[in-house]
């Protein structure tokens, strides 16, 4: 079997492609095996190769998270599903067994992992996982779009529609559109039907922001985000700013907040330290959310929205498993708009 692989962690020349690995054996009857079509890139993907702390990789490592295949075997005790059938997968793993697992909430469970990260990853030819992991969609569906959506989507819902519990007419900020989870942001926060603003260092990005309905733009280079976005709403602030930049715009992130505002986050790619003046948190009465992934009903939803064609995300660049390199350069590089995707199987 063939697999993208790391075996230490340091710099995009650790990438190695190999294809001797074993072909994954199921090991309950509550697993399915997937035959991988196509897998997609995340930031995640970059950390992991680098190295994250407390998280130990066994070599050869398998990289990445997201992915779309067909059903290849089936455990005696799943239902509902059979070989063939075409399917999105979560990668977001948990025991379902403790306290948040059975009241729903899989990703607060003390055993959470995620796939390319905890366990082996998608950029292979097979994948194992629990059948409560995958979801069934249509035998036409493009791996690619399937591919590149699960992971941002379903993080993104559950940071805007089960965190920040945007309204219809609140304005949005989000932060740097072009990555996978800002732009799926955008296409939730429109769905919901919110005002959204977007910011990008890239006039061309910006651009195709509005083509996908952003209502507003800032270029964020040397501007102050926040004091621009008082101006642009006679003080009054914006309801909800999305920021997984971290270090280099929270507070910039707090000034563009109005009261009540909420500021959520899943990641802080600029850094993780941040400053928050206490006094203005509690006289605005703000609320700093934080998220990761998403739970099965919240996957549940975002399926139901892949089915009607209602989110979909943009594709930059479908490379071929043996540049998949080259897919990681790119996504280095920041200068991508929307998902990079590694065709896998045919
Ligand atoms: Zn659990």
């Amino acid at each position: 079997m063939r697999g993208l692989t790391i075996s230490a962690h340091g710099g995009l020349d650790r990438l190695e492609l190999r294809d001797d690995l074993p072909v994954p054996a199921l090991e309950s009857d509550t697993q399915v095996r997937v035959r991988i079509l196509a897998a997609a890139l995340n930031h995640l993907d970059l950390f992991v190769v680098g190295g994250l702390p407390n998280v130990h990789i066994v070599a050869p490592w398998i990289v990445g998270s997201d992915a779309m295949g067909t059903v290849d075997a089936v455990g005696s005790a799943v239902s509902g599903l059979g070989v063939g059938d075409r399917v999105l997968i979560n990668p977001g793993l948990s025991d379902r067994t403790c306290a948040y697992c059975l009241e729903g909430e899989q990703p607060l469970c003390p055993r959470f992992g995620i796939l390319g990260e905890h366990l082996p990853g998608t950029m292979t030819d097979y994948v194992v996982l629990p059948a409560t992991n995958v979801r069934r969609v249509d035998d036409a569906a493009d791996p690619v779009v399937g591919a590149a959506f699960t992971l941002s989507t379903l993080t993104a819902w559950r940071m805007l529609v089960s965190r920040a519990r945007v309204q219809r007419g609140e304005h949005v900020l989000i932060w740097g559109i072009g990555g996978g989870v800002a732009l799926a942001c955008l296409q939730i926060a429109k769905l919901l039907g919110a005002f959204v603003t977007v910011t990008s260092s890239s006039d061309e990005k910006l651009a195709r922001a509005v083509a996908l309905g952003a209502d507003e733009t800032i270029d964020h280079r040397g501007v102050d985000v926040g004091r621009e976005m008082r101006a642009r709403t006679a003080k009054r602030g914006v309801d909800v700013v999305v920021d997984s930049v971290g270090e280099a715009t929270w507070s910039q992130s707090l000034g563009a907040l109005g009261r009540r505002g909420r500021l959520v986050t899943c990641g802080g790619t600029s850094g993780p330290m941040v400053t928050t003046d206490v006094r203005r948190l509690f006289w605005n009465q703000w609320s700093i959310l934080g998220s990761t992934m998403g739970n099965d009903a919240e996957f549940d939803a975002i399926v139901e929205h892949f089915r009607a064609g209602r989110l979909h995300p943009p594709i930059d660049g479908v490379y071929p498993l043996d540049d998949a390199r080259s897919a990681f350069e790119r996504m280095a590089s920041g200068r991508q708009f929307g998902k990079l995707v590694v065709r896998i199987g045919s």
